[in-house]
């Protein structure tokens, strides 16, 4: 079984080669990186000048890939849900499809850009995975509202959390 990458939008070859080694390391899977076209554009809300992120997440639903196991989306657009300002991403409970943004997480360091769009996914695949938040300082599954917060945690599960995953 694959663990599947797709960009959705404009996502650099860099950051999917990047995000797709660092899944195989914390998860243990071997990961696959998909051109699957995924529509978008109907997700966007003229309103708010961004996207809502399950609408994206609902077109990701449908994709069948050979062995898939789980299907994340990377993509550089503004997504919101609900009554948030915005999200870093977004992830099925015990699913199959999570999606990240990487509009907020941009850093002018590669290095620390890179390293917070692998937190989000690693957290968005720990939610498709049945993981819940946590409070464990540290530990990927806690929730962050601002990339301060993201700098905070480690991009690995806690011990508590790797135990369920
Ligand atoms: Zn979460
Ligand atoms: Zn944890």
């Amino acid at each position: 079984m694959f663990i599947y990458i797709v960009a959705t939008g404009n996502v650099q070859k860099r950051l999917l080669l990047a995000s797709a080694k660092n899944i195989k390391e914390v998860f243990s899977f071997d990961v696959r990186i998909s051109d699957v076209p995924v529509y978008y554009r109907d997700a966007y809300d003229p309103n708010r000048g961004q996207f809502i992120a399950s609408k994206i997440l609902n077109r990701m639903k449908v994709v069948e890939l050979p062995n898939m196991l789980k299907l994340v989306g990377i993509t550089d657009v503004d997504i919101y849900e609900d009554n948030l300002n915005f999200v870093f991403g977004i992830g099925e409970l015990d699913g199959r499809c999570a999606l990240v943004s990487t509009y907020r997480l941009f850093h002018k360091d590669e290095r620390v850009f890179f390293e917070r769009v692998f937190k989000e996914i690693n957290h968005e695949l720990g939610h498709t995975f049945g993981l819940l938040h946590c409070k464990t300082p540290g530990c990927v599954m806690n929730f962050s509202n601002s990339v301060f917060e993201v700098d905070q945690k480690s991009k690995n599960f806690c011990l508590k959390c790797k135990s369920k995953l």
